[in-house]
């Protein structure tokens, strides 16, 4: 006798890794986007070991976060160890903790209005954000790749990367990051000092697009000697 399958209308569900991820879902959807966007940036060298952490926004009102789970290796990152977090860094979905950065994801989706926040740690941006740590940050003008900056239309565009005092202290430092984009809201992203690039976008792939484009500049800036120049 032949089987019937009977679909109802919930969610597809694929069992991956013993933990089971809604796929359809807003949260199901961004964590596979998440967790190949930080594939992808491991191979470049932009998020080793546990480095970096990544956030998406999958509902504004109540406000709710896919958001990477702290202390995982970027470069095996599966969407079933993604977590939902409130607006209060509470996790409302998946095991695990988010990162104690994830109270800047939420500054900066308050203070950007952003739908995706992206954090790398890569050699590029540890090297520029202490040799220009003195300066308050970095002005990247001329170059063509700017262009990739979301509403940036010629490479004579100035961008300026603040560099922000790192510190262990997130309320302070989430505090500080809300006060930057208050003050400076065309920024696309900013730097803590000697640890890395916070970038952000409308949505996910705009974020990721910033992350490349920041990325590159950063590394083209060390590498022609640019950056020594002033
Ligand atoms: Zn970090």
């Amino acid at each position: 006798m032949k089987m019937t399958k009977i679909r109802n209308k919930r969610p597809h569900k694929t069992q991956t890794k013993g933990r089971v991820i809604p796929n359809g879902t807003r949260f199901g959807e961004a964590a596979a986007s998440l967790a190949e966007i930080g594939r992808t940036f491991h191979t470049r060298g932009w998020v080793l070991g546990t480095s970096g952490n990544f956030s998406a926004v999958i509902s504004r009102e109540p406000l709710r976060l896919a958001i990477t789970s702290t202390g995982l290796d970027k470069g095996s990152l599966a969407p079933e160890q993604f977590l939902e977090m409130d607006e209060a860094a509470n996790v409302v979905r998946g095991d695990g903790w988010p990162s104690a950065e994830a109270l800047l994801h939420l500054a900066i989706v308050r203070g950007a209005d952003a739908g995706a926040v992206l954090h790398t740690h890569s050699v590029w941006s540890t090297v520029l954000s202490g040799s220009h740590a003195a300066l308050g940050g970095i002005a990247l003008e001329g170059y063509e790749m700017l262009k990739g900056l979301e509403g940036v239309r010629t490479h004579k565009h100035r961008e300026w990367l603040p560099i922000l005092e790192n510190s262990q202290d997130m309320i302070e430092l989430s505090e500080h990051v809300s006060k930057t984009l208050l003050e400076s809201p065309g920024i696309h992203g900013f730097l803590l000092r000697e640890h890395g690039l916070y970038t952000w976008g409308a949505g996910l792939q705009q974020a990721k697009r910033h992350v490349e484009i920041l990325e590159f500049l950063m590394e083209v800036l060390v590498r022609s000697g640019a950056a020594q120049r002033g």
